[in-house]
């Protein structure tokens, strides 16, 4: 027998792991610094790891309340009900729900050009095809309105990223309206906001108090430091919320991480000091990396280092570790993750070495 036809379907690469490189290289892993996949440098916050302990003696027993509660709080956060929070396995298993609750096999979605791979992916897993609109890097990545609606036709989901990965750009609220307006009210308007901790704008989940066709999606992944526990939601409208309890799988976010996000919610000190250490990494970097770099509201720097798989594999020789952004069709480049202050300026030297 055979799986179905998955001839349009591509593997996800994820930034390489430390240990996966320093078993490769024959390099101790407390040598290398790992900036490759806009993780938080500081770890995880501390509330959540003693959260995480204290319930360990317990999962052998189902999920219980928590992620009600988790929706409850996320609810009061964004000015919604918790029915509208839609928790997931990660930010990428909330993308699933949107799909699995939007899409009609045939139905087509309209990612971004570079852009987040699993846009498609997820689209595709759910029998939907993939039309793209431009980032261009000659309007250094700037996002606009006008041509995201130049490129629409029609498709069910229009993805916007901002704070945009990997290039760092923001799309204005104006021209989310904007896209809104201008699509079928049939199609949705995704804003990703896994980066938007990192930025000086405000989230757009307000938009959703006067339109049923934009939704927010967040993430625990990147701010509060835990991409390894997989939580993240979308914020959808209420008009259409209770699909969520029709297509989630049962225990959507795990026991642990409900708790582990309760926790990280409440760890002000430590986002504060996320923030801060992000922000000094990207001034640092942009002022002191010996090549063109764009401005960015994450928490990485895209460089244009002239050939983004040859500076990514020599510096990773050196134990740098950065991602080379020719899987996102940006060869010329390399996205570099704000690190600790100590790592960022080891890769900083590293790589001007290099350059
Ligand atoms: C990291 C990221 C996400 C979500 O990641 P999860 O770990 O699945 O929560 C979503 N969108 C973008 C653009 C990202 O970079």
């Amino acid at each position: 027998m055979h799986p179905r036809d998955l001839s349009d379907h591509v593997a996800y690469e994820a930034g390489r792991g430390i240990e996966e490189v320093a078993r490769e290289l024959g390099l101790d892993p407390d040598d290398l610094v790992k900036l490759s996949s806009n993780e938080n440098a500081l770890g995880p916050a501390p509330k959540a790891v003693e959260a995480i302990e204290a319930y360990a003696p317990s999962v052998h027993t189902y999920p219980k309340s928590s992620a009600a509660d988790l929706r409850e709080r996320l609810a009061d956060r964004h000015g919604v009900t918790p029915a509208q929070v839609w928790l997931a396995n990660g930010g990428d298993g909330a993308l699933d729900y949107l799909s699995r609750a939007l899409l009609e096999p045939g139905d087509s979605v309209l990612v971004p050009d570079p852009g987040f791979a699993y846009y498609a992916m997820s689209a595709r897993y759910h029998h939907g095809s993939v039309n793209e609109y431009p980032i261009r890097r000659a309007d250094d990545f700037e996002q606009s309105a006008e041509t995201v609606l130049d490129h629409y036709d029609g498709e069910r989901i229009v993805y916007l990223t901002s704070p945009h990965n990997p290039t760092g750009s923001e799309i204005d609220r104006a021209d989310v309206e904007t896209i809104a307006e201008g699509t079928a009210e049939e199609t949705l308007s995704l804003v990703d906001e896994a980066y938007v901790e990192f930025s000086e704008s405000p989230s757009m989940t307000d938009l959703l108090a006067d339109r049923e066709d934009v939704a927010v999606l967040r993430t625990f992944s990147k701010a509060y430091g835990l991409a390894g526990l997989r939580l993240g939601y979308a914020v959808v409208p209420e008009a259409w919320a209770d699909a969520y309890a029709r297509i989630n799988t049962p225990f959507a976010a795990s026991e642990v991480a409900c708790r582990a996000g309760l926790a990280a919610l409440e760890d002000e000190e430590f986002l504060e000091q996320t923030l801060e250490t992000a922000a000094w990494a990207k001034e640092y970097i942009r002022d002191t990396i010996a090549c063109p770099t764009w401005a960015s509201s994450g928490n990485f720097v895209l460089c244009d280092v002239g050939d983004g798989t040859a500076v990514a594999e020599a510096a990773q020789r050196e134990g740098i570790i950065v991602r080379d952004t020719t899987s996102f069709g940006l060869p010329g480049c390399v996205r570099i993750t704000c690190g600790t202050r100590q790592g960022t300026k080891r890769a900083v030297a590293v790589l001007n070495d290099l350059l």
